[in-house]
């Protein structure tokens, strides 16, 4: 089994990973940065979101490992101090993994036939910053509504915690193989409307945002941010494609939640 540990910058994180990397070498796994079958990231759900970015052309062949050197994350169930128990687990490879849906986002433009693909773990985010956004939103080809305000997010059920939350999203269990869509700002009175409240889609439902000629538009997957001239459409789904986290413990969805955001159990 060959391994990437990937760890943010911060001290702990880089002292963290050279401890597991011994740990690793020690129990006779190989350590290997170009084609893994497994990366570990120490640090936060950043981190894991970084390396799901670096190894999104191998989506299908790798498995991940969260170890968080801060906070109990989303994407990150192991402590610093159990990286023991975490080698053991990997050499015994005791138990299965655990698959959490993607987002796949397909753009087109107005000036060229060829269209751009990204995949995301927590979300896409579309927005106007010069003025106001205005987008056809249609679910499954059928016009829905047409929306006025500062921007669209569509986030994935793992980032339901993440930016979507900020804007008002539901919080969704990983479980749920579903996307939502969040309003950024939405204009709504008795001129404009739109619905006012996020929407759940389901996985063979599709959202497609026809976006007015000639705004320049941002667009925001996951960490990145992408400016877009004469973007035209987005169209925005469930991925056939899933990640996979080797899950030798897993903690319990809604206690993390708990401990995210409210942290009193
Ligand atoms: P960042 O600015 O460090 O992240 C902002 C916060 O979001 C961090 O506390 C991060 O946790 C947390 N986070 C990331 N993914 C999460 C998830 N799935 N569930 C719950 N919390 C999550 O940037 P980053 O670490 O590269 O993460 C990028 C993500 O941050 C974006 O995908 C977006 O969802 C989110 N974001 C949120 C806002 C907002 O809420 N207004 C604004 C910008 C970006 P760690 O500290 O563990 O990394
Ligand atoms: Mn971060």
């Amino acid at each position: 089994m060959n391994i990437a540990v990937v760890a943010n910058t911060a001290k702990k994180s880089v002292d963290v990973a050279k401890e597991l990397k011994e740990k690793l070498v020690a129990a006779g796994f190989i350590l290997e940065t170009e084609k893994p079958d497994v990366v570990i990231t120490i640090g936060g759900d950043g981190t894991l979101l970084n390396a799901f970015h670096t190894y999104v052309d191998r989506i299908d062949l790798v498995r991940f490992i969260g170890v968080h050197t801060g906070h109990l994350g989303f994407y990150t169930d192991w402590r610093d101090y159990e990286l023991d128990l975490l080698v053991k687990s990997l050499k015994e490879e005791v138990s299965k993994g655990v698959y959490y849906p993607l987002l796949d986002v397909k753009l087109t433009y107005s000036d060229t036939e060829e269209t751009k693909h990204f995949l995301a773990l927590n979300e896409a985010t579309v927005k106007n910053l010069d003025k106001t956004m205005v987008a056809e939103v249609y679910i499954k080809d059928e016009l829905f509504e047409t929306f006025r305000g500062d921007g669209l997010s569509v986030s994935t059920p793992t980032g339901s915690t993440a930016y979507s939350k900020s804007i008002g999203g539901a919080v969704i269990h990983p479980r749920v193989n579903a996307i939502q869509l969040n309003e950024v700002a939405s204009i709504n009175n008795r001129v404009y409307r739109s619905l006012g409240s996020p929407m759940i889609i389901a996985k063979d439902e599709w959202i497609r945002l026809e976006l007015k000629k000639g705004d320049n538009y941002q667009l925001h997957v996951d960490h990145f941010v992408i400016p877009q001239e004469n973007l035209s459409s987005m169209t925005l789904k469930i991925s056939d494609k899933r990640i996979q986290f080797a899950s030798y413990r897993h903690t319990h969805f809604w206690r993390r939640v708990n401990d995210a955001f409210i942290g009193e159990s």
